[in-house]
Parts: C-alpha cells; sequence; structure tokens
C-alpha cells in the first residue's frame, strides 16, 4: 500500500512512502468505540477504519476489532494469564510486578493499571521503534505458537519486547487483547455492518459470506476487493467450519407435522453436543456447536471417522453423545468434559465413551450439498457413511402418520433419548437460520442459555463469592443484554467458587452488593415459567430460575434472545393442558 505524501518544498513532485499502519490508530480506534454504547456510532467508527486498513492488514484486523487474535475455531491461543501479562509490563517499565497488581485492585482495570505503569516507564531503549498492527500481530502470533520447554519465559520475553515500545493507550488495549477482555461492545453484528457500509457492498450478502465461512478476515478482503459480485460467489469450504441450522420447538407433533405440510422426517434428538466435521483425505477436523477446534480431545472418534466417511472430501454433522456402562445416553455435560479436557485424555476414553449419530452432510466430494433438499442429503450421507457401532447415521422414521410418528418419539423418550427433531423433506441447510424447516419436539419447556451480566456478593459464610447472578438475554435490537431474572439455586460451594473466579476479571461496575460484568459468560438454567413482568426492560421474568449447566460451548452471541423468550412464552401458554407423550 502505497501513501501519498506531497513534498512541501517541490510541491509538484509526488514522492511515495511506504507507512505501515500503527497500533496507535487501533488503540485509538478502540478508546472511541469504547467511549460511545450508541450502535451506530460504533459502526461508523468501524467502517471509517476498514477503509484505510491497507490489504495485506485485511484478514487480520476484524479480529483485533473484535478484540481477538484469532477466529474461534483456530486451534491457537495465546496461553497468557494475568500474572504472566503483569511480570511482562514489569520487565518492560521497571515497574515492580506488586506494584501494578495492587494498581490493578484499586482501579479494577487491568488494562487501565498497565497504561498507568507505562506511563512510569524508567527508561526507553535507545532503539524503540513505534508499535505497527502488523509487528503487534505478528508477536501474538509467535506467543500462541511457542510451545514446550521453557515457553512461559520466551512468550515473556515477546510481550515484554512490546510493551517496551508501547505508549500507554497502546498498552491499555493490548493488554486486553492478550486476555481477551477487550470491552469495546463490538460483537458480530456491528463488525458485519460496518464492512457493509466500509466497502460499499450489500449487508445481507455480508451476514451470508460470514455464515458460509465462519471468517471475518477473509469476508473483509472479499467485501473490498471483490465486492457484492465476489461475497454472491463466497461458498463453503472444506477447513473453514460453517454456522449451524438450528431448530425451534413445536408444540407436539401433530403441530410439527401441520407446519411441515403433512409429511416429514422425524429422528431421534440425541442429547449430547453437535459436532461439525471437516475430512480432507486423512486430515480430519472436528468443531464444536460454537466451532471451536475440538479435534484433539477426541482422538478415538477421529481415528473412527477416517474409516467411517467413504468419501474422501466432506464435511458431515452429528450429535456425538456420551453413553454409560448400560448402553443409554449420560447427560450431555459428559461430552462437555471430553472437550475440555487437554491433558491425560487416554484416561477420559475409557470413562467417557462417546457415539455419533450423523444427521447431515454438507459437502462430498467437491460440491456444496448445501442448497440440496434435506431428502437428498440424507440419501447422500447414508451412501457414504459406514456405521461402525459407535458411528452411525441417526436414526429416523419419514411419515405422514401422527400415530407413527408418536410411536416413534415414544420410543425414543425410552430410550432416554431427548425427543424428536422433525425436518421438511424439501428444505435446504439454511447456516446460522434458526427457522421451521427443523423443528424439536420435546417433552419438556426448553431449558434457556442465558449470559451472566450482573451478579450480588453472598452473605455470611458466602460473603468472599457471588451467591446470585443476573442473567441477560439478547437484544438484537439495541445489542444489549436486558435483564430476565437471578438465579442463586442449584449452585455447589465449588460452583460458586469457580464462578466467582472466571467471573471477577469481567467486572465493569459495582454498586453496593452489585457488581456487572461484560457479558461472556453463558449458563444453562431451567425455570418453572416464563412470565410477562412489567418489571424488566425485557419484558419477562422467570420464575424460580435454576442453574443446570455452564455452556462454556456457547458463546454469548449463541445465548437465547428476548425474541426466543417471547416465542416460548407463546409456546408454554400453547402447551398449557396439552399432553404430549
Ligand atoms: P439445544 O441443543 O439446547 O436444544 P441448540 O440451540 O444447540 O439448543 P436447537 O436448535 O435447540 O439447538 O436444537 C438443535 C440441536 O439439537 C442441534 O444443534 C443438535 O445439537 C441437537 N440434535 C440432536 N439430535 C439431532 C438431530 N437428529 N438433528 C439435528 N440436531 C440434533
Amino acid at each position: 500500500d502505497i501513501k501519498v505524501v506531497r513534498n512541501p518544498y517541490f510541491s509538484l513532485r509526488i514522492v511515495p512512502t511506504v507507512v505501515p499502519m500503527r497500533y496507535l490508530e487501533l488503540a485509538q480506534l478502540y478508546q472511541r468505540l469504547e467511549k460511545t454504547t450508541l450502535k451506530t456510532l460504533k459502526t461508523r467508527l468501524v467502517a471509517d477504519f476498514l477503509k484505510k486498513v491497507p490489504n495485506d492488514l485485511l484478514e487480520i484486523i476484524p479480529y483485533l476489532i473484535l478484540g481477538d487474535v484469532f477466529p474461534e475455531w483456530d486451534e491457537r491461543e495465546l496461553g497468557v494469564g494475568e500474572k504472566l501479562l503483569i511480570r511482562a509490563v514489569s520487565m518492560a517499565t521497571g515497574v515492580d510486578a506488586k506494584e501494578i497488581e495492587n494498581s490493578v485492585k484499586e482501579t479494577g482495570d487491568l488494562g487501565e493499571s498497565v497504561a498507568l505503569a507505562i506511563k512510569k516507564r524508567k527508561q526507553r531503549s535507545f532503539f524503540s521503534q513505534p508499535l505497527t498492527i502488523k509487528r503487534v500481530y505478528d508477536t501474538l502470533v509467535k506467543v500462541a505458537e511457542i510451545s514446550g520447554e521453557g515457553s512461559q519465559d520466551k512468550k515473556l520475553k515477546y510481550l515484554a519486547n512490546l510493551f517496551m515500545d508501547a505508549e500507554p493507550i497502546e498498552a491499555k488495549y493490548l493488554a486486553r487483547t492478550i486476555l481477551g477482555i477487550m470491552r469495546t461492545g463490538v460483537a458480530e453484528g456491528i463488525l458485519r455492518d460496518a464492512i457493509a457500509e466500509a466497502f460499499h457492498v450489500k449487508v445481507e450478502l455480508v451476514e451470508r459470506a460470514y455464515m458460509l465461512t465462519s471468517d471475518f478476515g477473509f469476508v473483509t478482503k472479499v467485501a473490498k476487493l471483490e465486492g457484492n459480485e465476489g461475497l454472491a460467489k463466497v461458498t463453503i469450504q472444506v477447513g473453514k467450519p460453517i454456522k449451524p441450522m438450528l431448530a425451534q420447538q413445536a408444540a407436539s407433533i401433530k403441530d410439527a407435522l401441520l407446519e411441515m405440510g403433512g409429511e416429514a422426517e422425524f429422528e431421534i434428538k440425541y442429547d449430547g453436543a453437535r459436532v461439525q466435521v471437516h475430512k480432507d483425505g486423512d486430515r480430519i477436523i472436528v468443531y464444536s456447536r460454537r466451532l471451536e477446534n475440538v479435534t484433539r480431545s477426541i482422538p478415538e472418534v477421529v481415528e473412527r471417522l477416517k474409516r467411517a466417511i467413504k468419501a474422501e472430501k466432506a464435511i458431515v454433522e452429528g450429535e456425538l453423545v456420551a453413553v454409560g456402562e448400560d448402553g443409554r445416553p449420560l447427560p450431555f455435560q459428559y461430552v462437555l468434559r471430553r472437550f475440555r479436557r487437554k491433558y491425560n485424555i487416554e484416561e477420559m476414553i475409557e470413562k467417557i465413551p462417546l457415539e455419533l449419530n450423523l444427521f447431515d452432510v454438507l459437502y462430498v466430494g467437491g460440491k456444496a450439498l448445501i442448497d440440496e433438499p434435506f431428502i437428498e442429503r440424507r440419501k447422500t450421507l447414508e451412501g457414504i457413511i459406514e456405521a461402525d457401532g459407535w458411528i452411525k447415521v441417526a436414526e429416523n422414521l419419514i411419515t405422514k402418520s401422527v400415530e407413527e410418528a408418536e410411536s416413534f418419539y415414544r420410543k425414543a423418550l425410552g430410550m432416554g433419548h431427548e425427543g424428536l427433531m422433525a425436518k421438511r423433506l424439501d428444505s435446504v441447510y439454511e447456516p446460522g437460520n434458526r427457522g421451521k424447516k427443523w423443528l424439536k419436539i420435546k417433552p419438556t419447556m426448553e431449558n434457556l442459555d442465558l449470559v451472566i451480566i450482573g451478579a450480588e456478593w453472598g452473605e455470611g459464610r458466602r460473603a468472599h463469592v457471588f451467591g446470585s447472578f443476573i442473567l441477560g438475554a439478547y437484544d438484537p435490537h439495541t445489542g444489549e443484554f436486558v435483564e430476565v431474572g437471578k438465579v442463586g439455586s442449584g449452585f455447589t460451594d465449588e460452583d460458586l467458587i469457580e464462578f466467582t473466579k472466571m467471573l471477577k476479571r469481567l467486572i465493569t461496575k459495582e454498586e453496593g452488593k452489585r457488581v456487572w460484568f461484560e457479558p461472556k459468560v453463558v449458563i444453562e438454567v431451567t425455570y418453572q415459567e416464563i412470565q410477562k413482568s412489567p418489571k424488566y426492560r425485557s419484558g419477562f421474568a422467570l420464575r424460580f430460575p435454576r442453574y443446570v449447566a455452564l455452556r462454556d460451548d456457547k458463546g454469548p452471541e449463541d445465548a437465547d434472545t428476548i425474541e426466543r423468550i417471547a416465542q416460548l412464552y407463546e409456546l408454554q401458554e400453547r402447551m398449557k393442558g396439552k399432553k404430549i407423550a
């Protein structure tokens, strides 16, 4: 990229110089974003910034703007905690690590305290160079890729080097990026709109391209360099996860059949964790529901998949279920435990055996299948899978009969499964959409996945931990999380300690016994009923919510929205007095 600079002495001569973009510009963007809560203004700020970004940075900038370094599905992680970060800042500034730690306690904001330390920097190296975005990014990549013996020390040195050359404001946001606590309130929706605004392309095309590739870096590049035409041509690729198609809940089998036009395919709804499998020859990648790369945590499934998928190149989807000694399914938390495990994986293979029930195929042998009718995809799936007892195609029934479907439903529940899925025979695969082409039927109301937006300190014996949590649902219109209730039951003492540890670093505001968090942590709750409530801005309140599980397979953007709660409220009213199974 060439920046044109007018030479004041030879006003007619144009001197081209290559000016790499400074990290300071990005830090200033973060600061402006943090100062406003207006979604439209945030969008404009990001759009204006994107316009200035040189082509060689286009693929990395979107992630940095979101406060990340890599896409979620990238296996790389920085692996830097607060302690190591403070040590690096201390090394770069000569300010004692203890002093920085104490300052964090005072400011409650690590970024701020890091900036203060930089201001106190004792000396600056003679060779000091202003930070460029490229240098920051390249260094963070190196930090993520260091492993093995002495890796902490090496990381420390790389980071200290960056902080040595950072201005206070740069250091503040660099620290936040490293710890993954950006607090600028820019999520996927704003970024999507900003890309459209910056490069004058259609927002629907940006959205579509993102749903198909989950790669904002790639989408930004295509938007700028190839415009609408390029975006329209984007299609799924092996190696890039596709946003999963989702379902709504139906009140009964009969309702589901009616909705689907009188005939549907019913499948067992397994209660496990959804996975998307990409196969390219000998290489298998498994993505979780939130598209994190979980391949390494389930090596035995990967080995079986290599044999079970007969196609050279394919993308298939299924539900991974943990099975107990009696052959019945175990609660889905068991599968999540497998995903979380980083060490001694062998031992877990024995303890929590996994069964994979495949239910869709999105790509085979060079061809994307998402625009084909479901029934065709199902046939293709059956054709490329060689079942082995652990990996199989989901059990199904295609029928027009309510009675037949109901008996299949009872059978599924009897086997310990969650219920049934109904799928429209002619439906295409709609990435990221929760429509009515897929419906789930189950005997209970849905649990809700909500974001912890605040908490209250406990009392007495529990005064040092949070005792209850304020639950938020996403409001797509304002981009905020709005309160729908408070949950205090269902937690063990250990849970509360864990949650306190996890949430403390996300505190944004304190009001007496109440604290507010950056919306990051998603939990699943049950409840007795959804009530209409004038008290909350959301319009709804949960009656007797109870904690079920930490959903670290979901990000805040996957949490339930107010619209979903409104739908569930309708459903609840319709299900009242109805016997389903
Ligand atoms: P939850 O998994 O808690 O029901 P969700 O938001 O992940 O919520 P839903 O749209 O509610 O997803 O339901 C679809 C989910 O059900 C899929 O994401 C998948 O994990 C799971 N599932 C189990 N069996 C099937 C199946 N046969 N077909 C499709 N999805 C299935």
